[in-house]
């Protein structure tokens, strides 16, 4: 075989994996163990894993640095947050994840650190607000609005700063999109999404090609203890095995969706950045509308979190904590693998019942 580097499928298929050797089993076994007997690397369950490691080292070669597995996405960056120090300036994304701006604001309630929200697609705001900030957190596409950001002319900006800049990489996925080839410092997900990809577990991580930071934030996650079951990152790692599959699959129903739905009278705007397997739609009627299609489906499950083979959506301001920006009136859909045309078949029923 010649020395080629893999490509990414064949990554997500073989990276992890216990070596070619009689008898050895194909999968990484789940390792249940508290401790271990000393002398060796690892000695604690809080310090490492061998399941974790097999999930880490797949995840790592994917988006091509060491991985950190985490209990969940904010776990991981909560923890990437305690490298800010007290009371340095953070800037992320207005429209981040809701649990990341509900982290930021609480901390920044506290005196901790503080915060400046940015609007990603204004590029000139964000690098004016990367003066004096330690740490930019971005989400491209963002999560519900879908803006994207141009990441190399922020990260000039963050490093001219000295900052870090970190990308939560939840949406894009290893497979559309690699942040680290851009400079970032830091990769975070949310594993619970498309990584695992099966809506049955929670876990998150961080990757770096940074060996300092690395050493940094496994020394940060050894004495926060924020880690995943083995149980957890054996599922993860079963499901990144199809990683490519499902967001091939997903993405193209994804493009179709967004063909038909363009132009349906009950449907107002369709944002799509043009990746993936997130589409936000503006309902045309408004809030009433986006709550009432949400539950006249019949396949589209009415739920949050999203990445899983099933198609799922929800009206975002249906929470609290989401944004005052978004519109009350956008459904965030994820789309799954299913037959398009019965999901299409499906929407459309939906959608025709409200005009
Ligand atoms: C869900 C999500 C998170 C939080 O991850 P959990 O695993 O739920 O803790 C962070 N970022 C994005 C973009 C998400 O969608």
């Amino acid at each position: 075989m010649s020395d080629a580097p893999l490509k990414p499928s064949t990554i997500a298929v073989h990276a992890g994996r216990p070596p070619h050797e009689s008898d050895q089993p194909f999968n990484t076994p789940v390792t249940f163990a508290s401790t271990y007997v000393a002398g060796g690397d690892v000695e604690y369950g809080r310090y490492g894993n061998p399941t974790w490691a097999a999930f880490e080292e797949a995840l790592g070669a994917l988006e091509g640095g060491r991985a950190l597995s985490f209990a969940s996405g904010l776990a991981a960056i909560a923890t990437i947050l305690d490298l800010v120090g007290q009371g340095q300036k953070v800037v992320a994304s207005r429209h981040s994840y809701s649990g990341t701006v509900m982290q930021l604001a609480d901390l920044e309630a506290r005196g901790r650190l503080t915060c400046e929200l940015v609007d990603v697609t204004d590029t000139d705001a964000v690098v004016s607000a990367c003066d004096g900030a330690s740490l930019v957190l971005l989400e491209s596409p963002t999560n519900p609005a879908l803006e994207v950001a141009d990441i190399p002319t922020i990260r000039d900006a963050a490093h001219a700063a000295g900052a870090y800049l970190v990308v939560d990489n939840t949406f894009a996925t290893p497979l559309l999109q690699r942040p680290l080839d851009l400079d970032a410092d830091l990769v975070v997900h949310s594993a619970t999404k498309f990584l695992a990809g099966h809506s049955d577990v929670l876990m998150g991580a961080i990757v770096t090609r940074d060996d300092e930071l690395f050493g940094v934030l496994k020394n940060r996650r050894d004495l926060i203890g924020a880690v995943p079951g083995p149980m957890e990152a054996f599922l993860a790692l079963r499901g990144l095995r199809t990683l490519h599959l499902r967001v091939e699959r997903a993405q193209a129903n994804a493009q179709e969706l967004v063909r038909r739905l363009d132009g349906h009278p009950a449907v107002g705007e369709v944002r799509y950045p043009g990746m993936g397997a997130i589409i936000s739609i503006e309902l045309a009627q408004g809030a009433m509308a986006a709550d009432l299609l949400c539950r006249k489906t019949k396949l589209w499950v009415h739920a949050t979190s999203l990445g899983g083979v099933e198609s799922t959506f929800e009206r975002r301001r249906r929470w609290r904590s989401e944004a005052a920006t978004i519109p009350e009136a956008l459904v965030r859909m994820s789309v799954g693998i299913e037959d398009v045309d019965d999901l299409w078949a499906d929407l459309e029923t939906a959608l025709d019942d409200l005009t």
